[in-house]
């Protein structure tokens, strides 16, 4: 029997009609750092969207299947792109802006993109890559910022506003297959090369209505979600789509993410929800303590990207903001699992614990958990193994390069096609995920395995710790052992002796596991996405300088 279903299929214009017509006044909101933020409805978004696209079409003749980046932070032109660039039928490639130079010169050269829109106070980022990057031809410059710094780049460069100026505000947007690239992301690195996911219009759309489920995000257009986490970060988690399915309004940080001026918009603007990996947070506790302000709207924290310690989502219950663990990687668009306790332990003591756990899988992701030797281990909570997921809107393979075979190296993806996460955990009968580490981070002790991440979070909820990253350092006669990396809350005299004797208090850590190397470091260093970068303390230590 045939369904008598319309095949209609998903596109990313579609969400964009959707959100710029029902939800027209919906606001992007951006921060500008000075006076009124600039607010732009959503209708506003949507007819700008169809101006841009008529621009790049008839102007940059940019044409079905062209890469076009972006060079932006989280404001209303950064979503008029998301849009428009993928729903003509282009496709939308977020470049990471922390990225190393060398590694974003690899990255524009493997997606081959020929058109770059960037902010304005990017380009001394940007200008002297240029004569890097061949396969660029037009540079479209949006904000504040010194031009004359493209001045002698073999590039045409346009004024975002210019470009747009006069185009019509509609756009016969066209009937696209739903499975055609919509949008790519590199993985930022944390581990080995940066390797490309391309999304389609399908997995997006999926995706977003997964974000939007009352167990995922579940958010209103009676909300305002302030972006911290940035739109070149795994399509900043969905949200941007999301929220125009559901006329969420957005509020942007722009380039302002330190910890001043995000309390101060979040007093300003009172969103009700916010997403950003933990180290934001934990900057943002601190500006907190050290200049209280009204953060009382923001009743929602998504914490990803990194696992949350408790005590940072103990920090934040406390001030009445209440932290939704969840987890992903750029591979699963991200979205992979969200920590909403279930009902039977909603109020009781168990509460806490499932709320800490990375959460639980959507109907969209299916999990499997595989042994060192490839055996599958049982939800029991208990058997750690690695974690495997597939679904509609997680990779199955890696971007290969134009007019090449999609990547799908055997340590990324099983023969039957799922994706390898790299992450090592347990999952519970009722199918939450608790991650114990990164295969790469765990410390392989005498044939034991230590969770870097258990003694971070230990250390961490020391009182006088504001940091705290363990990494595996070499050791003769274990093989290895952990090196705990310590960052002291200003004036603190705490010294190894007391951690160590906090740690093994209460039966915390097992005694076999507590570490005997220790440094006092000024601060961990971040990744491009702001999570600990080990690679770096790890070569640190290998170079002598972390004694
Ligand atoms: P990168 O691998 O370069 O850091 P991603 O942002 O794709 O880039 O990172 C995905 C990884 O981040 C996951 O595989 C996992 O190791 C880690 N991660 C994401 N969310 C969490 C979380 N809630 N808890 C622990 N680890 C997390």
């Amino acid at each position: 029997v045939l369904s008598t279903m319309q095949d209609v299929p998903l596109l990313i214009s579609r969400i964009l009609t959707h959100g710029s017509a029902i939800h027209g006044t919906s606001q992007v909101i951006t921060w500008t750092g000075e006076g009124e933020p600039q607010r732009r409805s959503y209708a506003e978004i949507g007819a700008r969207a169809a101006q841009l696209a008529h621009a790049l079409r008839e102007d940059l003749a940019v044409a079905d299947d062209d890469r076009v980046a972006t060079l932006m932070w989280n404001n209303a032109e950064h979503v008029e792109a998301y849009f428009a660039i993928p729903s003509m039928g282009a496709v939308l490639h977020t470049l990471n802006l922390r990225l190393p130079a060398e590694q974003l010169v690899f990255i524009v050269q493997h997606a081959a993109d020929r058109v770059i829109i960037a902010n304005g106070s990017l380009l001394p980022l940007l200008a002297p890559l240029l004569p890097q990057l061949p396969t660029v031809e037009h540079v479209v410059v949006s904000g504040p910022g010194d031009r004359s710094l493209l001045a002698g780049a073999s590039v045409r460069v346009h004024e975002y506003e210019e470009l747009i100026a006069g185009k019509p505000t509609a756009y016969d947007w066209p009937e696209l297959d739903e499975r055609a690239a919509a949008a790519m992301c590199y993985t930022s690195g944390t581990t080995g090369d940066p390797k490309g996911v391309v999304y389609s219009h399908r997995s997006i759309y999926l995706h977003s209505m997964q974000v939007n489920m009352t167990q995922s995000m579940g958010l209103t257009d009676e909300d305002t979600s302030l972006v911290v986490v940035p739109q070149f970060h795994v399509n900043a988690w969905g949200l941007p789509h999301a929220t125009f399915m559901t006329g969420v309004n957005l509020l942007m940080p722009d380039r302002f993410l330190q910890p001043a001026p995000l309390a101060e918009m979040i007093e300003a603007e009172r969103p009700t929800h916010a997403a950003a990996v933990p180290t934001i947070w934990q900057g943002l506790l601190g500006e907190l303590h050290a200049k209280p302000r009204d953060v009382s709207s923001l009743t929602q924290v998504t914490i990803g990207g990194s696992a949350c310690p408790p005590s940072l989502m103990e920090a934040f219950d406390t001030l009445g903001m209440r932290v939704c663990h969840a987890w992903g990687m750029t591979e699963t668009s991200p979205l992979g699992t969200v920590a909403r306790p279930p009902a039977s332990v909603v109020g009781t003591a168990e509460e806490f614990a499932y709320r800490l756990t990375q959460g639980r899988f959507p109907a969209g992701v299916e999990a499997r958990l595989t042994g060192p030797g490839g055996e599958r281990l049982p939800w029991d909570g208990e058997s750690a193994g690695e974690l495997e997921v597939r679904g509609p809107w997680i990779a199955g393979a890696y971007y290969g390069g134009q007019g090449t075979e999609p990547l799908r190296p055997a340590d990324k993806f099983s023969e039957d096609g799922w994706l390898k996460t790299g992450d090592v955990g347990t999952i519970s009968h009722d199918g939450f995920l608790t991650l114990t580490d990164r295969a790469k981070d765990v410390i392989k002790s005498g044939g034991e395995w230590i969770s870097s991440v258990d003694l971070e979070n230990a250390l961490m909820s020391h009182p006088d710790v504001t940091e705290a990253a363990v990494v595996a350092v070499p050791d003769d006669r274990w093989g290895e052992r952990p090196l705990a990396t310590v960052v002291l809350r200003e004036g603190s005299t705490a010294d190894f002796a007391t951690l160590r004797a906090f740690l093994a208090a209460e039966g915390r850590i097992a005694k076999w596991q507590l570490p005997e190397r220790w440094t006092i470091i000024g601060a961990v260093p971040k990744t491009s996405v702001g999570k600990f970068d080990k690679k770096v303390l790890r070569r640190q230590y290998a170079e002598g300088e972390l004694d």
